[in-house]
């Protein structure tokens, strides 16, 4: 898979809580909540768990999505309580690709697309109180996408014991396009446009114009969009993510890292 990702806090909001992943065989997206940094440290973790389970994948890619899941919230959820910290959790959409599937794995409002022959097509469904309604036929996608309660996702990594990641998968094609990104891109750019805009040109050059079209927009929230194109050659050995521990700890205990 060629892939890009770009992350950008937008114009509002004064850090950036969302978080990437980003290798050959698989990316990612999470965006956290939580005050005091535990939002930036919620998405970095998560990511973090799923960098380390994709990099020893076996075979069976449906168990490792479900353990990259549990050990994302379990780790979320340790974080929380030795840092002390209320309401600290993440959304967090992974894709992987294995034995000529793409495997996805997704809780909250971030979102996975596949871009094929000119088609936008959304793979998940958000885990959020707007997208229930929009489900049930209480909503337009349309006012969803500018309720206020837009906001106010249902499932999340770090914020119960045990949780119900979607795991599922589909046939990958030559030529498919992948788009994941946090609800900072969705919010403001309707599905025409997002479709228009992800076609074409290198991940690098689509990524750019879909960060600059929801700043065009408004950018009010954190907009991460990690895009990858599939070619035969796509299911290689996964590599070392840019993630990085030492970077949540130093966060966590200052600058020296583990304390
Ligand atoms: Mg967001």
């Amino acid at each position: 898979m060629k892939y890009a990702a770009l992350s950008d806090k937008g114009l509002v909001r004064p850090n950036n809580e969302d978080a990437f992943l980003a290798t050959e065989a698989a990316i990612g997206v999470a965006d956290g909540m939580g005050g005091h940094e535990g939002g930036e440290l919620a998405s970095q973790i998560a990511l973090e768990e799923a960098s380390k389970a994709i990099t020893s994948m076996e075979r069976r890619p449906k168990a490792t999505l479900a353990k990259i899941f549990a050990n994302a919230n379990s780790a979320v959820l340790r974080m929380a309580r030795e840092s002390q910290q209320t309401g600290m959790g993440t959304t967090l959409t992974i894709a992987v690709l294995k034995k000529q599937r793409i495997w996805i794995g997704h809780i909250g409002d971030s979102r996975a697309y596949l871009l094929r022959g000119g088609n936008l097509e959304q793979l998940t469904e958000d885990h959020s109180l707007v997208g229930d309604l929009v489900r049930s036929g209480g909503l337009s996608q349309d006012e969803a996408r500018t309720h206020p309660k837009r906001h106010v996702i249902t499932k999340a990594v770090g914020t119960q014991k045990l949780i119900k990641p979607d795991i599922f998968s589909l046939t990958f094609e030559d030529g498919d396009r992948l788009l994941i990104c946090t609800d900072g891109l969705t919010n403001h750019v309707e599905p025409d446009s997002l479709s228009k805009l992800a076609a074409g040109g290198s991940p690098e050059s689509a990524c750019e114009r879909l960060v600059e079209a929801a700043k065009e927009r408004g950018g009010s929230d954190n907009i991460t969009v990690v895009i990858g194109d599939i070619n035969g050659a796509s299911e290689s050995k996964p590599d070392r993510s840019s993630t990085d521990r030492r970077t949540v700890l130093s966060r966590l205990f200052g600058k020296n890292g583990v304390n």
